[in-house]
């Protein structure tokens, strides 16, 4: 079974849009995975297809009205269906390549893109939605975070990249950030490629490589060696 993202937004036009591209592309014509944009305002029943009100005690912008969300959620992922449920919004748990790990090997993910001042706390909370933020930022809407999060869990499905070990060492992945990479030409701009990784020692190598690693940790990232409390 492959792995099926259903994204609930009012930009559907928008999907698959970068995650058409390159690889990612080429593991959805592959079949690997797949994906399917729903308009949020099909579900809406009145003449104007409205989606959103304003605040229930007052304040600016407008709120996704929660029947409306209710009705594509459950229509878009009944009953039965073992996806997480994910709510992109600054307010939650940061996105993490564990968690994206995790969302690899699973069924595939439901994704809710909030637009305006965001979405009704009810409907967040009757239909158990996990609410997943990119960063410590605010975009103007949950699209393009979708698709950050869907372009870090696609790449881990099984088959996507080539080269079984391809991730191994990738920055996150052991809890560092990635050593520094070179390629030919030799010589660019005067600075050559560090002898030691055109000696062929292969044990030298991936020690200069986890030194490097460390360092870089320490000197940009030092919140990433302390180990994590639970
Ligand atoms: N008023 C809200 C922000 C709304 S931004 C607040 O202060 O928390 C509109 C929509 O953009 C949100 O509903 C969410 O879906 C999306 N969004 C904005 N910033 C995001 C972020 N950092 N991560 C994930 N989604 C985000």
């Amino acid at each position: 079974m492959s792995f099926s993202a259903a994204i609930i937004t009012l930009f559907p036009d928008l999907f698959p849009g970068p995650l058409g591209a390159s690889v990612l592309g080429r593991g959805m014509a592959d079949g690997l995975w797949s994906l399917e944009a729903t308009q949020l305002r099909s579900f809406a029943s009145d003449r104007h297809h409205t989606v959103d009100d304003t605040p229930s005690g007052g304040g600016a912008g407008m709120v996704l009205k929660p029947d409306i969300l209710a009705k594509a959620i459950d229509t878009v992922s009944p009953d039965g269906d073992n996806r997480p449920r994910l709510l992109m919004s600054p307010r939650g748990r940061p996105l993490t390549q564990a968690r994206a790990r995790e969302l690899a090997m699973g069924p595939g993910v439901v994704i809710v893109c909030g637009r305006f001042e965001g979405i009704d706390q009810r409907v967040i909370d009757a239909r158990g939605l996990e609410e997943v933020s990119i960063g410590d930022y605010v975009l103007a809407g949950g699209e393009v975070a979708a698709m950050v999060l869907l372009e870090a869990v696609v790449r881990l499905i099984p088959g996507v990249l080539g080269g079984a070990n391809s991730h191994a060492d990738e920055s996150f992945e052991n809890g560092q950030l990635e050593y520094p990479q070179y390629t030919r030409p030799q010589s660019f701009e005067g600075v050559e490629i560090p002898a030691v990784l055109t000696s062929g020692d292969h044990k030298k190598i991936a020690r200069w490589r986890a030194e490097q690693s460390l360092a870089l940790t320490r000197a940009r990232r030092p919140d990433l060696l302390v180990p994590a409390k639970s």
